[in-house]
């Protein structure tokens, strides 16, 4: 589907079709296009239920499995439904640039997964480093230090973890059907539960079937990661140790982290425009980009992970008898690096909430959505805010330049750049 110059004039059935979730990448690499969704568009015939449990999980990211493992610890009787948890489909690289933030530590503890997550660290972050073409990097050492996380091996940590602690995992897609709020599952069956939990990231289409997505305000940009491996010596030179580089230029940004093995990239462009010619254009306002020969880009983009569109919206993360969890209650903007953070501290406050519930007596989960958004909703106020200050800043690469250049002769400017993107 091309994205162009009548793209203002997009109507409301083609900007439903641009949400229905992964993208064909092939389209999105060279025409800037994308479609395809993992349960299809055709509505949802009515059906039974035959199959029960206390939860359902909608999607095993990082916040699906996290509540998945932490409900399930708690002895709630959970199923998850994940169709990407065979080798093949988790070895599918998923859109995200591997940064996990430093303030995620507390939640993490709290849903009891800090040696999953230690254990798929493959590196320190320790500094962070702003760029635009013209400008001297603004780099500055982190309030919190950071890890690199590989989601490939991120993600099917918790998950395995989530089936330790009792939860069952379902290697299917599945849908909500909002009417009589059951679940179908890809292969047809029927589930009922006291509470569904909506985790299918970005553009959910749990969120859409259930009328909480903003129909109609979904954003323009849209994001990919790729990785350049080590071996090619070209690349070492691209990133500092230890370091999260963000290279701004017109069109979109690039983020940039190292481990032992690569140098991971993800982008957020424009749509109506390429990765190819995002990337090029971020190699005109960044010479060391250069270093990258085409086919060295073209063998990185082929297990590319592709999401968006960017900001996704919502109204509302929950309505009754659901929860919407990470990416699918709603994303703002990747530059500040705390999508896993949201999705952990969401899932913490989560399961507060169901404790509570449990410890009160309370005869089912129906008082758990109403307490969740309230909570959230307090919780989540200040960074949501930030968030927004930083993607429109970050969407005006010139007004950053002249704020890098300020930035050398004020240091309060600096900190307040850096702590406004990173905190
Ligand atoms: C360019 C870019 C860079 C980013 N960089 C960072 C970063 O450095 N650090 C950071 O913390 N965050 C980053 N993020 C954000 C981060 O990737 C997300 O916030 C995070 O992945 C949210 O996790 P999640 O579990 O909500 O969603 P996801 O990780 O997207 O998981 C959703 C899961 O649901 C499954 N699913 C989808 N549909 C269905 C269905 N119908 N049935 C069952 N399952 C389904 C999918 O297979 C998937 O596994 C970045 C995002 C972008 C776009």
């Amino acid at each position: 589907m091309p994205i162009g110059a009548d793209r203002r004039r997009m109507s409301a059935y083609r900007r439903e079709k641009m949400c229905d979730a992964a993208f064909v990448l092939e389209n999105l690499i060279n025409h800037g296009a994308m479609s395809e969704n993992l349960v299809g568009t055709q509505p949802l015939t009515k059906h039974a239920a035959s199959n029960r449990a206390r939860v359902i999980v909608i999607g095993g990211g990082v916040a699906g499995g996290a509540a998945a493992s932490s409900l399930a610890a708690l002895g709630v009787d959970t199923v998850l439904f994940e169709p990407r948890c065979d080798a093949e489909h988790a070895s599918r690289m998923k859109c995200c640039g591997h940064c996990l933030h430093g303030r995620s530590a507390s939640s993490i503890a709290a849903l009891g997964l800090e040696r999953c997550v230690r254990a798929s660290a493959s590196a320190e972050i320790a500094f962070t480093s702003i760029e635009c073409a013209h400008a001297r990097p603004l780099r500055s050492p982190l309030a919190l230090r950071g890890m690199v996380v590989r989601r490939d091996v991120l993600d099917p940590a918790i998950l395995n973890h989530a089936r330790t602690c009792g939860a069952r995992i379902e290697p299917l897609s599945a849908r909500f059907d909002a009417s009589t709020r059951t679940v179908r599952a890809s292969d047809g069956s029927v589930w009922s539960a006291e509470l569904v939990i909506g985790a299918d990231g970005i553009s959910s289409r749990v969120a859409r079937d259930a009328g909480l997505a903003r129909t109609g305000e979904q954003g323009r940009r849209f994001g990919i990661a790729f990785d350049f491996p080590l071996e090619n010596p070209a690349v070492a030179q691209l990133v500092d140790a230890n370091t999260v580089h963000m290279l701004v230029a017109v069109g979109g940004y690039l983020g940039l982290v190292r481990d032992e093995t690569s140098v991971h990239a993800a982008m957020l462009f424009d749509a109506g425009i390429s990765v190819r010619e995002a990337w090029m254009r971020l190699t005109r306002a960044f010479e060391r980009l250069e270093a990258i020969s085409p086919k060295a880009l073209s063998a990185a983009l082929e297990n590319a992970g592709g999401a968006g569109p960017i900001p996704f919206r919502t109204r509302a993360a929950s309505s009754e008898g659901l929860v919407l969890l990470g990416d699918a209650a709603g994303y703002i903007e990747p530059f500040t690096g705390d999508g896993m953070a949201c999705a952990f501290e969401g899932a913490a406050i989560l399961l507060n909430v169901v404790r509570a519930s449990l410890s009160r007596g309370e005869r089912d989960l129906s008082a758990v959505p109403a307490r969740y958004e309230q909570q959230r909703r307090i919780a989540f106020a200040a960074s949501e805010r930030r968030c927004r200050r930083v993607a429109w800043l970050a969407a005006r690469p010139r007004l950053l330049r002249a704020a890098l250049r300020a930035s050398t002769v004020s240091p309060a400017l600096a900190r307040a750049l850096v702590t406004s993107a990173t905190r």
